[in-house]
């Protein structure tokens, strides 16, 4: 039998280096991960540096990667994508920047930079879309929000650069800055220009919009300023379909892998009651990634957490949520009609608090599959497997051929 379709799962961030609160294990080798280990005892496994050896990647040049995008040619930083997991459909060439709402006080001075975590900003973007004219530069734009207190700023128009500053001083008592072009090219001035207009007149309809005042009537924080910041130019992206003659969905609940998914043409696919955090309902995402397997060949499934906990420097609990998202993967040891890749983007060591260039590990499930001795889903069994060390931008090619789907090189 020949699997007709692939599963991509992604968790993110899961991998580490040996911690000290583990007795020298990495969080994966100290959880209890029986469903990923019986995953890896039937698949070949392997370690896979996702861009290339001792390159620390983010999430995004690193799913780029994984999708076959090589980052250092498609990647033009984070803003056009996360606009695009927004909603917002990015065309080549438009400008796109990752924002979000803040508090300011009647100083002008910002005193939350979350502003009081406000779940729902949508009626405030709705205003700044019907009230915002930025046509005297001949500049259309697109603000939508995103999850929580974040949101997405795009403009679309002749002669835009996006090597500009940002407006967010980093730090709450402390006024909003100018937007500043970093070059003196033209385009660059004009989008700072631009930039500091859109947000003057949406800072005047935040001021009075409703939703603020009773916010401000209830004790809570408004969110009256917008900090906009990852400006990049949309870039060109080969179709998914044509690069790997696949359909594909994408589930994330992170807007710049959803974002990402969308760009190179998977569909992004919501679902109910996903956070990104630790507190995500997992069993929901692998329901939807199930039914979206039914209609499509390819699904890229990214579940976070992991990495949060990479980041707060927590081994224990990332350890914990390990065998959380576990247990959540039991439906996918009934499916052996598909190819299932396992890896992580990045390490994202506790000791590091942050995103670290060690290879990450790797397992393939699936018909025709080469299954090694390797019995345990960790970096470290893993590394002893039949695929050895792996690039990132090896999955697809990897993949595509145990579908059998990958053109002969040659006669
Ligand atoms: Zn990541
Ligand atoms: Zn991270």
């Amino acid at each position: 039998m020949t699997a007709q379709k692939i599963l991509l799962l992604v968790l993110d961030g899961i991998a580490d280096r040996p911690c000290d609160a583990l007795d020298g294990k990495t969080p994966l080798q100290a959880a209890a991960t029986p469903v990923l280990d019986r995953l890896a005892k039937e698949s070949v496994c392997g370690i896979m540096d996702t861009i290339a050896p001792g390159i620390r990647p983010g999430s995004d040049t690193a799913h780029l990667s994984l999708l076959g995008y090589p980052p250092k040619r498609y990647y033009t930083g984070r803003g056009p994508l996360e606009a695009e997991g927004c909603g917002i459909k990015m065309e080549a060439g438009m400008i796109g920047f990752r924002g979000n709402f803040a508090s300011l006080d009647s100083n002008g001075t910002i005193i939350d930079r979350r502003a009081g975590r406000i779940s729902s900003t949508e009626p405030l973007c709705a205003a700044i879309r019907d009230g915002v004219d930025l046509s005297a530069f001949g500049v259309e734009f697109f603000f939508e929000p995103g999850a929580g207190h974040r949101a997405a700023l795009a403009f679309r128009g002749e002669g835009l650069g996006a090597s500009v500053t940002s407006n967010d001083p980093k730090h709450e008592q402390l006024p909003p800055l100018p937007i500043r072009p970093m070059t003196d090219a033209g385009s660059d001035l004009r989008t700072a220009e631009v930039a500091n207009e859109f947000l003057r007149q949406s800072q005047e309809i935040l001021f009075d919009h409703p939703l603020n005042k009773q916010r401000i009537a209830e004790g809570l924080l408004p969110a009256n300023v917008v900090l906009i910041r990852g400006a990049g130019v949309m870039g060109r992206f080969e179709p998914f379909s044509e690069k790997w003659r696949m359909t594909g969905s994408v589930i994330s609940a992170a807007a710049l892998i959803s974002g990402i998914g969308s760009a190179v043409g998977l569909e992004p696919v919501p679902v109910p009651g996903i956070t990104g955090s630790a507190d995500s309902d997992l069993k929901a995402k692998i329901a939807y990634t199930e039914k979206e397997l039914e209609r499509k060949d390819f699904v890229l499934l990214n579940i976070k957490g992991a990495d949060e906990f990479g980041h707060d420097g927590k081994p224990l609990m990332k350890r914990d949520f390990i065998g959380v998202i576990d247990s959540a993967l039991a439906p996918l040891l009934e499916r052996n009609d598909i190819i299932i890749a396992v890896c992580s983007d990045h390490t994202t060591p506790c000791s590091v608090m942050d995103h670290a260039g060690d290879p990450v590990p790797i397992i393939i499930h699936g018909p025709g599959v080469r299954v090694d001795l390797v019995s345990l889903f960790d970096e470290i069994s893993a590394a002893t497997g039949g695929l050895g060390r792996i690039r990132g931008g090896d999955l697809m090619p990897i993949l595509v051929d145990l579908i059998n789907r990958s053109e002969k090189y040659g006669a």
